[in-house]
């Protein structure tokens, strides 16, 4: 099926109910059929390559369509998740493709401050990720992400499918799925991942904004510590 060219924003939203009704509780294999055929090469991904996103990444590899996967290189990101990267760029059959700010972290400091993550996070997660995004959105029809309800409740609430607060269609093929289940699809499948996943980070973003979480602790907690601050702004939730 094609996109209709001229589809209102209501119908839209209305369509994503309904596939998000019907593909509740799908296996992920079926969530990911319906968005390939309903949009085909018109569907992207969109990762940081935290664990779920390697999990997500592995069901798409198994499905064999041909999904290019996003990944933001803000320039503060570890060297464990660079490393990552480049591993996953040689042996993944998908294309992953780096996005980079339109502005130097130099630029970025001369107009924030020298620590801008202290000085001004959502100016600085403005210019070092929604930029590079939002240059990037228009160019596929919808958007898979590994996002998971269990991991903070600014996500607690999503549906498998929805039209976010940008009216870019979001497909969370992982939703429902937990913490747990998602490490033993891990072990299981024998997969790679961040390496900082085992010194007790959970949600790896930037250097200067994430921090290991302790026994007990929500796993993105770490993110943006002591700060009121829950999101990057790459999602942008309509509820
Ligand atoms: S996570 Fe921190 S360092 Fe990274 S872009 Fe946002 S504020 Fe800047």
């Amino acid at each position: 099926m094609t996109v209709p060219a001229r589809q209102s924003l209501d119908d839209l939203i209305l369509e994503c109910e309904q596939a998000s009704a019907e593909l509740e509780g799908k296996p992920v294999a079926e969530i990911l059929r319906w968005a390939y055929e309903r949009f085909g090469d018109g569907l992207g991904m969109m990762s940081a390559l935290g664990y779920s996103g390697i999990a997500l990444i592995d069901h798409i590899v198994q499905t064999g369509y041909g999904i290019e996967v996003f990944f933001i290189d803000t320039g503060f990101h570890f060297p464990e998740t660079l490393d990552l990267l480049h591993e996953l760029q040689n042996t993944c059959p998908l294309e992953i493709k780096v996005l980079k700010p339109s502005i130097s972290i130099d630029e970025l400091q001369s107009q924030v401050g020298e620590k801008p993550w202290e000085a001004n996070p959502d100016l600085c997660c403005h210019h070092m990720k929604v930029e590079p995004l939002l240059r990037v959105l228009h160019t596929k029809k919808a958007w898979l992400s590994a996002i998971r309800r269990d991991q903070s409740s600014t996500r607690a609430g999503v549906d498998i499918v929805e039209v976010d607060g940008r009216g870019t269609i979001k497909i969370y093929p992982f939703a429902n799925w937990s913490f747990e289940r998602t490490w033993n699809y891990i072990k299981e499948r024998s997969l790679i991942y961040n390496k900082l996943h085992d010194q007790g980070f959970f949600s790896i973003g930037c250097v200067h904004c994430t921090k290991p979480v302790k026994a007990g602790e929500h796993e993105r907690s770490g993110r943006w510590h002591s700060m009121p601050k829950l999101e990057c702004g790459l999602h942008s939730h309509r509820k």
